[in-house]
């Protein structure tokens, strides 16, 4: 299986009323995590690196050929995309591009909403050659992520409508009250705006800050039109329990495949709960798996 993008995965999401996932890497073994558990799952899935982590992750080229190699060693069968999270600027989705990522987000959110159209058009434009598929940002995601702090502004319908109409992505993060890493209490989501802008844009919704938001709303936000639910957070600190566990039961312990270990089984299990969450497991219909269920 090659690396595919994420445009007929997300329409079909929405098509049958569930979300595809969305996890970030933050190492090799965490690509491996990613893809046993979308295999084990039977379920689609988007493998993401945040571009503020690109330099520390051996950069563009290393991450796609680790990707598509891990795909050709691990026997991956489920459609996996690899995608470019929270792009910085034109020059840099083009070079994930360039270097074989299938699948792009272009952030100019923190720009006017006419150099956030521009931006998103360019990288579209170019996008297209390859058949990559391109996620935009309206309004402001709140909390940390990579060492950027923002507060919550909500989505603007009118400008959420122009750059869908003036750009041609294939989806759209439309910012809503969610915030990357931990809340501060229960997550607001902005439910009203939300089917308000996917009932005018009409296109696949992506929800950024997916970890500790409960199941209920999680459920209303696929309800109500997201197709796309990114997750770090959680996988975050899965592996840093996991691993802190290790290191304080054993003060000795050196070699770094017994400390590392539980962590990578952390971020599976953490991984597969989510694609059952977000419907996506068993998304993938193989002949194998038809002949597994009917038995
Ligand atoms: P969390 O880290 O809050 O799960 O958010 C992930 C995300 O939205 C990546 O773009």
């Amino acid at each position: 299986m090659t690396l595919v993008s994420m445009k007929e995965m997300l329409l079909e999401a929405k098509k049958g009323g569930y979300a595809v996932g969305q996890f970030n890497i933050n190492g090799l073994q965490w690509a491996q995590a990613i893809l046993q558990a979308a295999e084990e799952e039977r379920a689609p899935v988007i493998l993401a690196a945040s571009d503020r982590l690109v330099g520390y992750l051996g950069g563009y080229k290393v991450i796609a050929t680790m990707t598509a190699e891990l795909l050709e060693e691990m026997a991956i069968t489920v459609p996996v995309a690899l995608h470019l999270d929270h792009g910085v600027s034109v020059e840099r989705c083009k070079k994930a591009i360039d270097a074989g990522f299938s699948s792009v987000m272009i952030d100019g959110s923190h720009y006017s909403i006419n150099e956030n159209i521009a931006m998103t058009r360019e990288v579209v434009q170019y996008a297209k050659r390859f058949g990559v598929s391109v996620e935009a940002e309206v309004g402001t995601v709140g909390g940390m992520e990579d060492g950027l702090i923002g507060g919550i502004r909500y989505a603007d319908p009118g400008e959420c409508l122009r750059i869908v109409k003036e750009t041609g992505i294939d989806a759209l993060a439309a910012a809503l009250g969610s915030v990357h890493g931990p809340y501060q209490g229960e997550p607001v989501l902005g439910f009203d705006e939300m089917k308000h802008i996917s009932v005018l844009t009409d296109t696949p919704l992506v929800l950024h800050g997916g970890s500790g938001i409960p199941g209920h709303q999680i459920r209303r936000a696929i309800e109500l039109g997201h197709a796309k639910i990114n997750v770090n957070t959680e996988c975050i600190q899965a592996w840093t329990t996991a691993v802190r566990k290790v290191l304080a039961a054993d003060s000795q312990v050196y070699d770094p495949r017994t400390i590392l270990t539980p962590g990578t089984e952390a971020i599976l299990a953490t991984v597969k709960s989510k694609m059952k969450e977000f419907g996506t497991s068993l998304k993938v219909n193989t002949p194998s798996i038809q002949k597994r269920m009917s038995v």
